[in-house]
């Protein structure tokens, strides 16, 4: 009998695992904390968006860094054979908004419970508490290393498995945080904190003006900057290049995206008119929400205590101009404590995408964040994780 020995117990690993032992191996699961799945607990704010209910074609459009890597894996074990594989094992799930998938019961904790019983009428053996320092402790007919990436390293992703592959001669791509917030320079920021805004649409140009990220969506104000949707996805894009000189770009975001600059000046007349007798200040309730206000009245440079029938056509326009145009300078991203993926990792190019072998060292298999693959946000990640584990357990035991 195959003996396989896997590194890490997140969901890659324990897919790993579990599809190995049916495969006929004998297997044994490392992991260095005290229990499986502490990064996939914290997931998709503790409910987990184990994967998105897409087609696999669309799934690909997702993947960031290396899709046409992921073809065999993905087809292999698609999203659909992710929800069936759940529910058979008697794990509701439900679909939500944007395809996403989640358990019924809104809790990841539901997620693990089902891996943990998989691995236990598959006969794996599991090791806790246990970190591998090196490979040379092991001694199995195949090895898989699913250790993860780097981001939220109090999971206990920690890079070990780049370390590993590093001394196996693989080659690691540049490693960055990715699907992070962003900071922000200007103060201002602070008092609007914890703002949300739908349906804006948002650029991020560089030092030379060019446009290198465009998109519309959802986002909404930290206290040192900007998240959401759309600016992680801003991060995922951008990748290294944001991490490591930011402060050359500038966050443009249009606050009135459904109205182009002739109809806002109507919007705006037909506002004043109404407000006609008021001061400034008291005049933007209706287009603005209440936290936006003071900042945009700075922005304009109009007096706030200034009647609004006597603001001039040049204010409404540099009014209408901040609305269109609201800047943020980019001083950095929240880096890999609270990045929710790592881009870059172990070369796809030395790993074969038909079975997750490493091309360098037979019985050496990889699976999960730790290889340089990385998607959006909105369950593509677990999915690949599960997919390449998969692939790599059954490739393992062959
Ligand atoms: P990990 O989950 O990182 O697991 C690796 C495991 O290996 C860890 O348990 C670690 O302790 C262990 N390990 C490492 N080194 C060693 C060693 N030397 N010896 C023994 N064990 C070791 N993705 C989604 O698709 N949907 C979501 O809703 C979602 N939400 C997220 C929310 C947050 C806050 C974060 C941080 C991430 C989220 N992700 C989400 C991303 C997703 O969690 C990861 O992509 C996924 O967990 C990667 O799986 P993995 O098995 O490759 O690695």
């Amino acid at each position: 009998m195959k003996t396989v020995t896997v590194i890490g117990g997140g969901p890659a690993g324990m897919m790993a695992a579990i599809s190995a032992a049916k495969a006929g191996a004998k297997v044994t699961l490392i992991e260095k904390n005290e229990k499986l799945g502490k990064k996939l607990y914290i997931t998709g704010k503790g409910r987990c968006n184990l994967t998105n209910a897409c087609e696999p074609e669309d799934f690909f459009s997702n993947v960031i860094s290396n899709p046409k890597f992921l073809y065999s894996a993905i087809y292999n074990f698609t999203p659909a054979d992710t929800v069936n594989y759940f529910e058979k094992a008697d794990l509701r799930l439900k679909v939500e908004r944007g395809k996403r998938v989640f358990p019924v019961s809104d809790k990841s904790s539901d997620v693990i419970k089902t891996l943990e019983n998989e691995l236990k009428k598959a006969g794996v053996k599991i090791i806790l508490n246990h970190e591998i320092k090196s490979l040379d402790e092991i001694n199995s007919d195949a090895v898989i290393i699913a250790t993860g990436g780097l981001s939220y390293p109090s999971t206990g992703s920690t890079g070990d498995g780049y370390k590993f592959a590093g001394c196996l001669g693989h080659k690691i791509t540049d490693l960055s945080p990715s699907l992070t917030a962003l900071y922000a320079k200007e103060n201002y920021v602070k008092n609007l904190e914890g703002l949300s805004l739908k349906n804006v649409s948002v650029k991020i140009t560089d030092k030379n003006g060019k446009v290198r990220f465009e998109d519309f969506g959802e986002m909404i104000f930290t206290d040192f900057g900007v998240s959401g949707p759309v600016i992680l996805t801003a991060s995922a894009k951008l990748g290294k290049k944001i991490n490591d000189a930011p402060e050359v770009y500038t966050l443009h975001i249009d606050l009135k995206s459904a109205l182009d600059h002739e109809t806002l000046d109507k919007r705006l007349l037909k506002d004043f008119e109404e407000n006609k007798n008021r001061e400034f200040k008291n005049s933007l309730g209706r287009l603005l929400p209440a936290k936006l206000i003071e900042t945009v009245i700075e922005l304009s440079g109009i007096d706030p205590e200034k009647r609004v029938n006597s603001i001039t056509k040049a204010e409404r326009e540099k009014l209408a101009s901040v609305l269109k145009d609201f800047r943020l300078t980019l001083t950095g991203t929240e880096g890999y404590n609270r990045a929710v993926v790592t881009k870059g990792g172990v070369c796809v190019k030395e790993i074969n995408p038909s079975t997750m072998e490493s091309k360098l060292r037979p019985g050496i298999f990889f699976a999960g964040e730790v290889i340089d693959v990385d998607a959006l946000t909105g369950g593509f990640n677990i999915q690949i994780a599960l997919s390449t584990g998969v692939l790599a357990g059954e490739c393992a035991a062959k």
